[in-house]
């Protein structure tokens, strides 16, 4: 590949010299050449994959504030430090010394369990303290569908529950539990949740034999097993097969292997309180934080126009050793170096800077910020947009937003929010003109990244995309993959835009679009129509169930009457924890059917019947 970066950038300048098109200076192979280094230290193994927790993403922030220094960029925050620092919370930490758990058995006998052996508490159910009865109520499990209710005549309100993890007749392939494939009401958060609503003191998961058949082989799952955020809050803890086994001996089930047998046979709940037998406990977890920045430089503007804004960034963070996101196979930490994501935009945001900066003052200011924590749901950008918007946003005209533009192909560009102000498409066309990319545009101002905290917020956008990859979210995303040439001709671009909109008279007209696809040119489905609700979820996920930030104008979301605010708790009785189980229930459904979609609005549980469009293929 190195070998045919010459030829191609002699014709490439040749054809910019002839159209008198270039914008970031004649010497593009000093501008290559900085690209390139700047990529390659940002994804070097050094910056351990900027992830969030890591010394790698103070260098990294360290590395872009420094460039915005020499560049003569002022900080943006007033402290002179360029760091606009927001919390974000990483993980759960279990506190073993204010966890505890006993059983308490008759004639005040007490036994007290051992943390990791005998029972682990997991980070799901949150902080709690419990005393209370056992009750046994089989699998958890309460299916209408499937005629099957372990809770059937059972009253487990302020009680402990117990239950068995999956689900009845495993390994049946006639099961009416899907066969010998596993149903959702296998799933410990469905049980979670089916006891919850019952009002249960606690939740305590035992290992069902099927799957673990020797006593002496079962383990007890990570305390982040489900995540290290609890938005059920009800204490829960797996319990070892040996524990459980000693309190069944003392009732009529005798043991686990037993109560199985009997409800696979006639699918008949065994379920029954432990007379005599309590639970006490006490789960302590502690919010593990990291503050990070956003690096925030400024261009002052002059004259009329100098108190409006215009916003160009790019998000620095990724994934770091992996973990939460990654797309890595395996799950062994391995660090993921994020070079096209985004180390590209990064780079093409301080090219920007030096450009914008070498023209002198502008007639507007321009704020450059690299944008920590979008990874974890855009939460820099949300942070600067929702929390504390350093310059005002009435008065910010425009943002331009560069997240992955380092695989350009073919002179393939997507470029997002194109009718997100009525001079845009226009703009955006002629511009392209002499440097002659092949254009994907995507009107919607909406989509996986920082600019669509902006464009929610009011503000037309611009957003840079030069494609998914295989390495996307995974280790091998590296330097050496990086189209330089790429980014530079991608920053040319971008900088002629960013002139234009400098110098634009009048602001850009913001359009609220209607109808609008998030998934667009996202590249998520590869073929066929997609079913299409037109909900915004909310990214930060912090809700049992999806969070709607929003809902497109004119969209079937619309029409069936969802809002802003509403939590989308099932998809056709299917229940939706997460937003990631929303969006997959979702893709589901057949594009242009009837679903029922079910929500919490306030207290409120309300089922609505919505008709799905459809979009792509
Ligand atoms: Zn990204």
């Amino acid at each position: 590949m190195t070998r045919l970066v010459r030829p191609h950038l002699v014709a490439l300048g040749l054809i910019l010299t002839l159209c008198g098109g270039i914008s970031l200076g004649l010497d593009a192979l000093t501008i290559n050449k900085r690209i390139k280094s700047d990529v390659e230290y940002l994804a070097s193994d050094e910056l351990e994959g900027r992830g969030l927790s890591t010394k790698g993403i103070e260098k990294a922030a360290g590395f872009i504030r420094d460039q915005f220094k020499q560049l003569g960029l002022a900080s943006g925050t007033s402290d002179g430090s360029y760091f606009q620092y927001f919390d974000v919370w990483l993980s759960s930490r279990l506190l073993k010394d204010k966890t505890s758990m006993r059983i308490t058995g008759p004639k005040d006998s007490v036994e007290k369990l051992t943390l990791g052996e005998d029972y682990q508490p997991l980070a799901y159910g949150g902080n709690g303290t419990f005393d209370a009865p056992i009750v046994f109520a089989g699998y958890g499990i309460t299916s209408e569908e499937h005629g099957y209710d372990d809770y059937k005549d059972l009253d487990v309100e302020g009680k402990v529950v117990l239950v068995i993890r999956r689900e009845p007749q495993q390994t049946d392939p006639e099961s009416v539990f899907d066969g010998d494939e596993l149903t959702e009401h296998a799933s410990i958060l469905t049980k979670m949740r089916n006891a919850h609503g019952r009002r249960a003191a606690a939740l305590l998961l035992v290992s069902d034999p099927t799957t673990t058949p020797d006593v002496d082989d079962d383990s007890l799952v990570p305390v982040d097993y489900l995540g290290f955020k609890s938005p059920l809050s009800m204490p829960m803890a797996q319990i070892s097969r040996k524990t459980v086994e000693k309190l069944l001996a003392q009732t009529p089930l005798k043991g686990l292997k037993e109560v199985e047998k009997a409800i696979d046979k006639d699918l008949k709940p065994r379920s029954v309180p432990l007379t005599g037998l309590g639970a006490e406990g006490s789960f302590a977890f502690e919010r593990v934080k990291a503050r990070v920045p956003n690096v925030i430089g400024v261009l002052e503007g002059k004259g009329p126009k100098a108190d409006e804004t215009i916003v160009v960034g790019a998000h620095f963070d990724h994934l770091g050793y992996g973990g939460m996101g990654s797309l890595a196979p395996k799950k062994t930490r391995e660090i993921h170096n994020g070079a096209d994501d985004n180390a590209s935009g990064t780079a093409c945001l301080i090219e920007l800077a030096r450009a914008t900066a070498q023209r002198g003052v502008p007639p507007r200011r321009v704020v450059f910020i690299a944008f920590c924590g979008e990874e974890r749901g855009l939460l820099g950008s949300r942070h600067y947009t929702k929390k504390d918007p350093i310059f005002s946003l009435d008065g910010t005209v425009a943002m331009m937003n560069f997240d992955m533009v380092g695989r350009l192909d073919e002179d393939k560009l997507t470029v997002f929010g194109t009718g997100s102000a009525k001079q845009f498409d226009e703009m955006v066309e002629r511009l392209n003109g002499p440097r002659k990319f092949s254009l994907k545009k995507i009107t919607g101002g909406t989509g996986a990244s920082d600019h669509t905290s902006f464009y929610v917020a009011g503000i037309p956008v611009l957003h840079f995309f030069t494609g998914s990859h295989r390495d996307y979210h995974r280790p091998s995303d590296d330097a050496d993959k990086i189209n330089v040439v790429g980014i530079r001709r991608i920053a040319d671009y971008a900088d002629a835009i960013l002139q234009e909109l400098l110098e634009m008279k009048e602001r850009p007209e913001y359009v609220k679009l209607k109808d609008e696809d998030p998934h667009a040119g996202m590249d998520i489905s590869s073929t066929g129509p997609r079913p299409y609700l037109g909900t915004l979820p909310d990214y930060e996920d912090e809700v049992d169930g999806c969070l709607l930030n929003g809902v497109q104008p004119g969209s079937p979301a619309q029409k069936a009457g969802l809002k802003e605010g509403d939590i989308i708790t099932a998809i056709d009785g299917k229940p939706v924890h997460t937003v990631r189980e929303y969006a997959t229930r979702l893709y589901r459904c057949k594009p242009g059917a009837t679903v029922t979609i079910t929500i919490k609005r306030g207290e409120e549980k309300k089922d609505l019947e919505v008709k799905l469009g459809s979009r792509g293929g």
